[in-house]
Parts: C-alpha cells; sequence; structure tokens
C-alpha cells in the first residue's frame, strides 16, 4: 500500500475537502491525527470510517489559530502514532463582503484561520520531519489566491499567502528531503458553498469550462499523488483543480 506505516496529520478533516483527504489517505494505508473546531459528530463519524479501513485515526478538537493548542495535537499524535510523515494543511474559512464593509475582525478570522493556520501546524511539525530527514507538506490553497476574486480581498490574500508560503518553505527545506506543494481548487461542492443561493452556483457553473463544480474526492486525489513517492520530484509548486475556471 502506497501509505502504509505512514503518520498524515491534517487540520479541518471533519468536514469537506479534509475529510476526503483524510479518508482517500487512509484508504492508502495512512494512520490519520485530525482536528475540527466544532463539529463533534461528523468528527466521530469519520474516526469510525477510518478505523474499518484498518488503519489508526484520533481526532482532536483544536483550534488551528491557537498555537500552543497545535502544538500540544502535534506532541499527542507523535506520542501515539511514533512519529509524523505527512502534514496537511487544509482548514479554513470564508467571510466574504466587499472591502468597503469588510470588519477588522472579518480580515483577522480569516488571515489567522488560512494563514496563521497553516504556519502552526507546519512549525510546530517541521522540526521533527527535518530531524527524520524525511516529510511532505500540502496546503490548501484557492483559485482565488491567483487570480484574486471580488468581495473576498482577505481569504485571496490568504491564499496567495500560503502559495508564497510553500514556495519559500519548499526552498528552505529541500536539502532535507522535505516536499513542500500547495493544491488550489476551484469551486468544490462542500459546506463552504452553503450560502450561495442556487442561482448563484448557476452563474458560477456558467463559468467553469467543465460546467460543474468540482467534488471533495477530486481535491483529495491530487493531494494523494503528492504525498507519494511518483511526486518525489515535485516541490514549491501550486496545482490548479479547478474544472478550467482560472483559465479565464
Ligand atoms: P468546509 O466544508 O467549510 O470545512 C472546513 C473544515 O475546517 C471543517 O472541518 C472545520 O471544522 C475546519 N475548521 C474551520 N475553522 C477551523 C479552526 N479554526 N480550527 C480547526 N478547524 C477548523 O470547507 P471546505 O470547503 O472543505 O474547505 C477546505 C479547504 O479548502 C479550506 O482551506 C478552503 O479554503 C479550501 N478551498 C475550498 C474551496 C471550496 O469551494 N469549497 C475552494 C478553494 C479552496 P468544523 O467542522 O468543526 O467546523
Amino acid at each position: 500500500m502506497l501509505l502504509k506505516n505512514k503518520t498524515v496529520i491534517i487540520s479541518g478533516a471533519s468536514r469537506g475537502i479534509g475529510r476526503a483527504i483524510a479518508v482517500e489517505l487512509a484508504g492508502a494505508g495512512a494512520n490519520v491525527s485530525f482536528n475540527f473546531l466544532k463539529n463533534n459528530k461528523e468528527a466521530a463519524d469519520l474516526e469510525k470510517e477510518i478505523i474499518n479501513l484498518g488503519v489508526k485515526v484520533k481526532s482532536f478538537q483544536v483550534d488551528v489559530k491557537n498555537y500552543d493548542a497545535v502544538k500540544s495535537w502535534v506532541e499527542d499524535t507523535k506520542e501515539l502514532f511514533g512519529g509524523i510523515d505527512i502534514v496537511i494543511n487544509n482548514a479554513g474559512i470564508i467571510k466574504d463582503k466587499a472591502l468597503a464593509l469588510m470588519e477588522p475582525d472579518d480580515w483577522q478570522e480569516v488571515i489567522n484561520t488560512n494563514l496563521e493556520g497553516t504556519f502552526n501546524l507546519t512549525r510546530a511539525t517541521i522540526v521533527s520531519l527535518i530531524k527524520q530527514r524525511s516529510g511532505v507538506v500540502v496546503n490548501i490553497a484557492s483559485v482565488s489566491g491567483i487570480t484574486g476574486m471580488s468581495r473576498q480581498t482577505n481569504y485571496s490574500a490568504s491564499k496567495a499567502g500560503i502559495i508564497g508560503f510553500t514556495k519559500a518553505l519548499a526552498k528552505e527545506v529541500a536539502a532535507y528531503n522535505i516536499r513542500v506543494n500547495a493544491v488550489a481548487p476551484g469551486f468544490i461542492e462542500t459546506d463552504m458553498l452553503k450560502n450561495f443561493t442556487d442561482e448563484y452556483k448557476n452563474q458560477i457553473k456558467k463559468q467553469v469550462p467543465l460546467n460543474r463544480l468540482g467534488r471533495p474526492e477530486e481535491i483529495s486525489k491530487m493531494v494523494k499523488f503528492l504525498v507519494g513517492d511518483d511526486a518525489g520530484y515535485i516541490t514549491g509548486q501550486t496545482f490548479v483543480v479547478d474544472g478550467g475556471l482560472s483559465i479565464g
């Protein structure tokens, strides 16, 4: 199995894309440590689903914005599973508003969850990866961080930041046999889009050459490729999975 005896730590896996990534990597043989913010029931359901795949799993209710809490989650994971091989920074939120109406809190909450959360989990794991001289990091960015999207200055800035972070860290840790890449999804059918009206979703579909929204599994397949040995010569890159949206 591709990831037998590997341990993955992933943020925000109780729902959506993170959940699909956790299931995909567990299906490939990895043990999974994941966190979530509020949704205990979804987290417990995911634990059950992953146990049935015959690997180890543990969920942690930890806010990615809180560095000390993330550090404890990482330490508990290392103790439970004996180490960490793969880090997936996935937890993310939107708080869409025109900049003219955006409150400092709307800005801060998105930057702190998406960008600082990525710093927190990567910072808390990177020394272990460096010491073991191997590891893979995958950061979930967004097309919004490449093309920019109206009413998303906070979100686009956080995701563009993640892409810059990915490139800088890739250069910094390549000598330790650690690869760092990002995936930039387009519009993917998850709870993140739950406040979008059907009319707005139809408008979005018209902008997507493949004429539909994406599925979480279409992101998790890319992540599975990137964490495996077939991607052994790939680092510092951002892979767009968007049905052609960003072609323009
Ligand atoms: P989602 O369905 O809303 O799920 C978000 C996940 O992140 C949940 O598991 C949530 O936990 C967790 N989370 C949120 N804030 C957290 C915090 N402070 N600490 C810990 N966990 C937290 O979102 P999604 O659509 O799967 O998005 C996943 C990633 O893909 C995000 O980075 C997002 O920006 C990116 N992305 C999504 C799309 C899209 O169209 N859906 C497009 C491009 C990029 P709870 O369940 O406990 O709330």
